[in-house]
């Protein structure tokens, strides 16, 4: 396991964050799962750990990407350069990130603000999703060539002949977890952590089924035969199926409370975010960036709710109000 660190500075948040990323040892050489974000410090730090180790970059045949989100693919293109490792990613999340590195420098602003205002978000608050949709561009990696593009649901990885790639949507459109059969290890990606739960992250380009595809993707990995975790933050653990019920009773419970805040009135996602409670702390101490990811968790449950005939939105005036499906 390598830890590919990163300061993250948007806001008033400055929190250190970790990648875990894990070396497969293969007959032909190392199968890497993830890289940090495209910068020197990180990039510094994984050859440090490499060295204490005695792997050469060289030395690395795969480089197993589980998602496109720039804390995992980030250094995929450095290494790749550096080592001549063939980068593995799902075709899924490779039409993103090919979209989000090949756009011009405002990617993903043509048509974000009309998507947000029609959450009710106030105009005063608008500038946080802003920034947040162009922060961290230059963290992916740039020129990127993928060597092997993943379809469909299931694909052996690497030389060993007992990795494959599960694809595991909801975090990401082309998520994919590695399942080692023969040694009983799930390196999760986001998928599944010990602590957290993977943001699930609708915007005006996704599609409006995350969160039912999330839910049905753990269903996907829960029952694995499976001994140890090894997720990409937090630490590994051992208990998988109940981590996953876990997660399922949190996003039950979610689904329940937005429900709830929606007895006897009709109410923005901006709205409803605010009667939420979040593990992060009250809404009226959140910084921008947690407001952000709090009113798009809430749109998640929103369309999953609405999928399910539960509720209904109702437009007045671009903004998207949603009431109970049996109300009025
Ligand atoms: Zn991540």
């Amino acid at each position: 396991m390598l830890e590919a660190p990163f300061s993250l500075g948007l806001g008033s948040r400055n929190e250190e964050s970790l990648t875990l990323c894990y070396l497969v040892h293969q007959a032909g050489g190392w199968l890497m799962v993830d890289s940090g974000y495209n910068d020197r410090g990180c990039y510094d730090a994984l050859c440090q750990q490499l060295d204490a180790l005695g792997i050469s970059l060289r030395d690395i045949r795969w480089l197993v990407i589980t998602h496109y989100h720039p804390d995992h693919s980030g250094l995929s293109a450095l290494i790749r350069a550096a080592s001549g490792a063939r980068v593995v990613l799902h075709r899924d999340d490779w039409n993103i990130l090919q979209s989000i590195v090949g756009s011009s420098e405002e990617w993903n602003i043509h048509g974000l603000i009309p998507w947000v205002k029609s959450l009710g978000v106030p105009p005063t608050e608008i500038d946080g999703f802003r920034q947040m949709a162009t922060f961290g561009r230059r963290l992916f990696p740039m020129g990127l060539d993928v060597d092997v593009l993943l379809q469909g649901e299931e694909n052996p990885v690497g030389d060993s002949g007992h990795l494959r790639a599960i694809l595991t949507p909801g975090h990401s459109p082309g998520h994919i977890c590695i399942y080692d059969q023969k040694d009983k290890l799930l390196f999760s990606g986001d998928h599944v952590l010990v602590e957290i739960t993977p943001h699930i992250s609708p915007s005006h380009l996704t599609s409006r089924d995350q969160l039912r595809q999330y839910l049905a993707a753990l269903r996907k990995v829960q029952h694995l035969d499976v001994d140890l975790v090894l997720p990409a933050h937090e630490r590994p653990f051992g208990h998988l199926s109940r981590r996953v019920d876990e997660i399922l009773d949190h996003h039950s419970k979610r689904l329940e409370e937005v429900l709830q805040s929606l007895f006897g009135q009709m109410l923005s996602p901006w709205d409803i975010a605010h009667r939420v409670e979040w593990d992060v702390g009250r809404w009226d101490q959140m910084d921008a960036t947690n407001r952000v990811l709090a009113v798009r968790e809430t749109v998640a449950h929103l369309q999953l709710l609405e999928q399910r005939g539960q509720v209904a939105p109702v437009e007045r005036d671009g903004v998207n109000l949603y009431k109970l499906a049996g109300d009025g």
